[in-house]
């Protein structure tokens, strides 16, 4: 009777220890969602300024995503103009690139390396929006602690939320990115990876912990967390990198994710 009931408590730890291994040897394989493969690097090579190209708007989209476009949209998609050449030299200088506004294979290259994390500090503010409740608060803040306790990360609560490093939002469908949210249910946060960490959770029902029927904030803040670190999806289910959560159940970080976070720094 004893050993069943040993067994019973064990297996579910066993089974957590070795999906986060699995998941370990698995990151390096996995493209990370935040990655961009140009299939077509060599068209792109050498425009600048004035030039027409196809499939210019891939370019955009990408300097959009990592902050150095504010909006993506162009009348003309294939045209290289002043707003694109400077979001080129932005990404340049940021990269100590050579700053000529020119997609030269250096900038191509770097923009289609996949990579897991971009932070070039390790101490990073973050903020809610300031309607946000108490609970929620304590649960991202425990989120926070957490990462912090397996990675190379420190992070302390901005004063101002635009000021933090990683700024954390409630909206409502349409916000401005291409990226609308859908109510209840269905998609429930997204994030922007650096050099802008935000973070945005659909305003929806959230529980505090495991609530019959709602999902629990602190198990997607985990997960998102995970992502403004660079981390990409695991395809195991345990983990708390993996892309679904059901209702009414909680999730956390499993004790290799330590290893995991040494490897990618
Ligand atoms: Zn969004
Ligand atoms: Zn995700």
């Amino acid at each position: 009777m004893s050993a069943v009931l040993l067994n019973s408590v064990m297996e579910p730890e066993v089974s957590h220890l070795v999906s986060c291994i699995f998941l370990f040897l698995l990151i390096p394989l996995l493209p990370p969602s935040n990655s961009s493969s140009f299939q077509f690097v060599k068209q792109f090579t050498g425009s600048k300024k004035g030039d027409n190209v196809r499939g210019l708007q891939e370019i955009r989209n990408y300097l959009q995503k990592y902050g150095y476009l504010s909006y993506s949209y162009s009348k003309k998609p294939n045209y290289f103009d002043d707003t694109l050449e400077s979001a080129v030299q932005a990404y340049q200088l940021n990269y100590h690139l050579n700053v000529s506004g020119t997609l030269d294979t250096n900038t191509l290259s770097l923009m289609a390396t996949p990579r897991y994390t971009k932070w070039s500090k390790f101490n990073l503010s973050w903020a809610l929006q300031p309607s946000t409740s108490h609970d929620v608060q304590g649960r991202i803040a425990q989120a926070f602690s957490k990462w912090a306790s397996v990675s190379h990360f420190n992070f302390s609560k901005g004063k101002e939320f635009t000021h933090a490093d990683l700024q954390i939002s409630f909206l409502h469908r349409d916000h401005g990115d291409n990226s609308s949210f859908d109510g209840p249910g269905g998609v429930l946060a997204h994030v922007n990876m650096p050099p802008n960490g935000k973070l945005y959770f659909d305003a929806e029902h959230w529980a505090v912990g495991a609530v019959p029927g709602a999902v629990d904030i602190g198990t997607v803040g985990l997960h998102e967390i995970g992502h403004l670190l660079g981390l990409g999806h695991s395809t195991v289910a345990e983990a708390i990198t993996y892309p679904f959560i059901p209702a009414g159940v909680t999730n956390d970080l499993c004790p290799a994710m330590l290893g995991i976070m040494k490897n990618l720094s």
